[in-house]
């Protein structure tokens, strides 16, 4: 599995049938949409720091398919990423993310009154809730293209802006290369920390280049609110706690996430973000909200029932195993979370998931009890 991107001039040499990958057994949204026309068409362009189509497309060509999530296909490598291959990114943003068109507009909404219910998810079921986002900072480039010193920037501003947090939110950074082992196994088992580089999605980005240099995990003393340094994004913000009080979850990340833009902007350094995306982050899946909500719930009777999978679709919502998004599920425990993240706001899309495994835990309880599930399925959203 390649570690890195190369940016190779003699492929100029070459014509773009030449170079054109092979995607004849690929299933992922980059090999639905690309041709040789518009290969041909982009193989020339740059972004404003040096990123190229086959840099962008990589982990797609060297990924085919991925056995749980219909996968993107390609991770930008930075904010520019997203106008120079504008023609082939549209593309992949309107089949990922439900039609959204280039003209559309994107709603944020961090304000937690909003939410309705969301403190009272059954924890006979619901064993923890998380919410996540990422924010990349503007002028530097993203992980699969940032330079060892653009990386140890972020990291450095990154830790100087956390330690002003306050309160319940006050923590401290502990970084990958002084952790040992064990430590960061720990952190691993805990579903605090991001996996070790083994993701041959991340791999073949080109995001783990240096590993670990630059990377680190912050978090608050009771881990209840944790910040991700240089792993797939800049920063991954994450609160997260036991049992199934999504609001409260919900409400601390908005407090969180807040203070952070403001500490940011107070040392003259914005989030990427535009109208139309959003905010924008490495992977095409992940932009508008970057917002993943997720519960891990028990559901080993819905999870063998051979509607399980419509009804998450209908839901707007997908499921992984509980080791992160290359798992899968044991024991019936899944992780269960929004689908979307482009075209809702934040409390829409935690609003879905709420109200979504409320429906799926209902469904649960009648198959123990030997009942039909069928006049509980719910229309598409
Ligand atoms: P992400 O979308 O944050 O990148 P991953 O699927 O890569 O998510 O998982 C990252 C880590 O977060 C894993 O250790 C996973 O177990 C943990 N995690 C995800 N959702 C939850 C949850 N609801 N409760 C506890 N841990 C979770
Ligand atoms: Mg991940």
């Amino acid at each position: 599995m390649p570690f890195s991107n190369s940016h190779n001039l003699l492929k100029k040499n070459f014509d773009a049938e030449d170079e054109y990958p092979d995607l004849s057994t690929h299933n992922n949204h980059m090999a639905k949409v690309l041709t040789l026309e518009l290969y041909a068409k982009l193989r020339d362009k740059l972004t404003s720091s040096g990123f190229s189509v086959d840099d962008l497309i990589q982990t797609g060509v060297d990924n085919p398919g991925h056995p749980y999530i219909m996968t993107v296909g390609c991770a930008a490598g930075d904010e520019d990423t997203y106008v120079v291959f504008k023609d082939i990114l549209d593309k992949i943003i309107e089949d990922r993310h439900g039609g959204y068109k280039p003209t559309d507009l994107h709603k944020t909404d961090l304000n937690p009154e909003n939410l309705q219910g969301g403190d009272d998810l059954d924890p006979n079921y619901v064993l923890s809730s998380r919410v996540r986002t990422g924010r990349s900072v503007r002028g530097f480039c993203l992980p699969p293209h940032c330079s060892r010193g653009e990386r140890r920037a972020i990291e450095k501003l990154s830790v100087e802006a956390l330690a002003n947090l306050e309160g319940d939110l006050n923590g401290k950074y502990y970084a990958l290369k002084n952790m040992t082992d064990d430590e960061q196994q720990q952190l691993i088992d805990d579903h605090f920390l991001f996996d070790k580089p083994v993701s041959p999605l991340l791999l073949a980005s080109g995001m783990a280049r240096d590993w670990p240099d630059g990377r680190g995990i912050w978090h608050n003393d009771n881990k209840t609110f944790l910040v991700w340094i240089n792993e797939e994004d800049h920063l991954r913000v994450i609160s997260m706690q036991k049992g199934g009080n999504m609001k409260e979850v919900f409400a601390r990340f908005c407090t969180g996430l807040t203070q952070i833009e403001t500490l940011f902007k107070s040392k003259s350094y914005e989030f990427m973000w535009n109208p139309h995306l959003g905010y924008i982050l490495t992977c095409p899946s992940n932009l508008g909200t970057g917002l993943r909500a997720g519960v891990h719930v028990k559901l080993p009777n819905l999870g063998k029932h051979e509607k399980f999978g419509e009804v998450l679709k209908r839901l707007r919502l997908q499921k992984r195993g509980t080791g992160g998004v290359d798992t899968a599920a044991v024991g019936g425990v899944f992780d269960v979370s929004n689908a979307d993240r482009l075209g809702f706001s934040e409390v829409e899309l935690v609003q879905m998931v709420i109200d979504g495994v409320k429906l799926l835990i209902e469904m649960e309880k009648r198959l123990e009890k030997g009942q039909s599930i069928d006049n509980l399925i719910p229309s598409q959203k």
